[in-house]
């Protein structure tokens, strides 16, 4: 069916107001925030905003009748082209339907439609003393539905783990406009291991498998009192030595993060009265529960850390906390301004490797940097592993993307052959598909087998993650 005829039974089930057509408007959908996008854009044939389960279904049975891609799209904050029509499709934008249906506090769970913002929820949550512990950067923008999709964590990962560990069923509508619900019809329950966990196959499926329309989440009680420590060191062995010397002292902080040298220069070029020392690694910890297991946790932590550390600092001042915290949160925004001709891209920026393996990594990465002629500032959740590395080069200049594209090709094969992942935290979407059969190996010819179960006709989100 060709895209005109396409907006125009679009148009007689939703009407002017609902859907989008125009070119312009169009091409607004071309992009999320990864580089690939930036490079090779591709519009949509029409952006439709469903506020309901039969609006879904509708589409998918229109897409499914005529072969045409239906591709979900969030808040559009993805880094690796997930929303974004790489094959051509109706876009569905679901970030109007952003209702919480129940916030149903007695059972320690939420219930919402796919548009609600991460952040949003947990402002409503407080009220009940209860919060959803994945925390991506991205918060104050990202949709649950996104994060469902995309297996989203942050940096309170390495004790909360990611989202997977909270969705507790789903409503989704499969290509064929079938709806599903996965972890029982009618459960509330907390636990369940009845039938196959369909749950657990759609979290993380980035839109390939279906739509997903409703989410029911696990909440846990808001900790009470938070504390941060602040480690300088002069060798980066130290830092992940520490971090394990942390967790063998039987502590699990809510987060544990690095900067290396390349970062903490960033910062301090970026945001000169934050002063963080000149060293060759920082590390923050975080520590979240009761105030006295806090306190004693901060004093494990510092003695700990003082082992190795040129310095340790700790505080449960929150004034204190948020000026100790300052240089990691903007660690992201001062790495585009390493150079004035630069900006950070978004590629190859979210490797996760095994604890052990994190200072070879880092030094590999640095070692990439030079061999390329590329700056590259590394930072992440050293506590499961997660490195964040961003290029900086001048978009503009061909040469430079050409080389910053195998500089990532690297990095990317680099986790591999370091027992790692080529993506801890923002998925594989379009740019890292090439690598599935690499990392998986037979488990990839058995997710294509998967998605062919529930999408024969190929019309979910093409292009993406196998
Ligand atoms: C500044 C910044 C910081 C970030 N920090 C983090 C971080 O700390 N941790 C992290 O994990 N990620 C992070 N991200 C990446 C991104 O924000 C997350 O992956 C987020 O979960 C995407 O949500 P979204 O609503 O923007 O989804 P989109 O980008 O719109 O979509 C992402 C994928 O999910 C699919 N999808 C969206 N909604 C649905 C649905 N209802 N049903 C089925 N499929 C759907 C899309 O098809 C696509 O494949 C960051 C991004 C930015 C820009």
């Amino acid at each position: 069916m060709d895209k005109l005829t396409i907006q125009k039974e679009l148009l007689k089930m939703f009407g002017p107001d609902r859907l989008l057509s125009d070119e312009l408007d169009l091409m607004y959908y071309s992009y999320d925030s990864s580089f690939l996008t930036k490079l090779e854009s591709t519009s949509p044939y029409a952006v439709v905003f469903p506020k309901s389960t039969e609006d879904v279904q509708q589409i998918l049975r229109f897409a499914w009748a005529n072969h045409v891609n239906v591709i979900p799209r969030g808040a559009g904050t993805g880094e690796t082209g997930g929303c974004v029509a790489v094959e051509g499709g109706i876009v569905l934008d679901l970030s109007q339907w952003n209702q919480i249906v129940d916030i149903d506090q007695k059972n320690m769970q939420v219930v919402v439609r796919p548009g609600v913002i991460h952040a949003e929820l947990n402002n409503e949550l407080a009220k009940y003393n209860l919060f959803f512990p994945p925390d991506p950067g991205s918060s104050l923008m990202c949709t649950i539905g996104g994060m469902v999709a995309n297996n989203a964590s942050g940096l309170r990962a390495v004790k909360y783990g990611t989202t997977e560990q909270y969705v507790l069923g789903l409503e989704v509508v499969v290509p064929n406009g079938d709806v599903m619900i996965t972890g029982g019809m009618k459960s509330r329950a907390i636990k369940n291991v009845s039938g196959l966990n369909l749950t657990k196959l759609m979290v993380g499926s980035e839109g390939v498998l279906g739509v997903i329309t409703k989410i029911r989440l696990r909440c846990f009680p808001k900790p009470r009192a938070r504390g941060i420590a602040l480690a300088v060191f002069d060798n980066l062995d130290d830092a992940p030595a520490t971090v394990l010397d942390v967790y063998q002292a039987g502590i699990l902080p809510s987060g544990i993060e690095i900067l290396d040298g390349s970062a903490i220069k960033a910062v301090n070029e970026f945001k000169p009265h934050i002063q963080l020392p000149d060293a060759e690694a920082i590390l923050l910890f975080e520590v979240d529960g009761n105030p006295p297991s806090v306190e004693f946790e901060g004093n494990v932590i510092r003695e700990m850390a003082g082992k190795r550390a040129r310095s340790v600092e700790w505080s449960t001042d929150p004034q204190r906390m948020a000026k100790l915290w300052e240089g990691r949160s903007v660690t992201a925004a001062a790495a585009s301004r390493v150079r004035p001709d630069g900006s950070r891209i978004f590629a190859g920026e979210d490797i996760s490797v095994p604890l052990s393996r994190v200072a070879d990594v880092l030094r590999a990465i640095r070692e990439l940097g030079r061999k390329y002629g590329i700056q590259v500032v590394n930072y992440g959740h050293i506590g499961d592993g997660n490195v964040h590395t961003a290029p900086v080069i001048n978009p503009e200049n061909p040469e430079e993307v050409e080389k910053v594209l195998q500089l990532v090709d690297e990095i990317h094969l680099l986790a591999i052959e370091m027992e790692g992942t080529t993506t801890g935290e923002h998925g594989v979407g379009a740019v890292r598909r090439r690598y599935a059969p690499l990392e998986h190996g037979l488990a990839h010819e058995y997710m294509l087998k998967t998605k062919q179960a529930f999408d024969p006709k190929g019309i979910m989100n093409p292009g993406k993650l196998i």
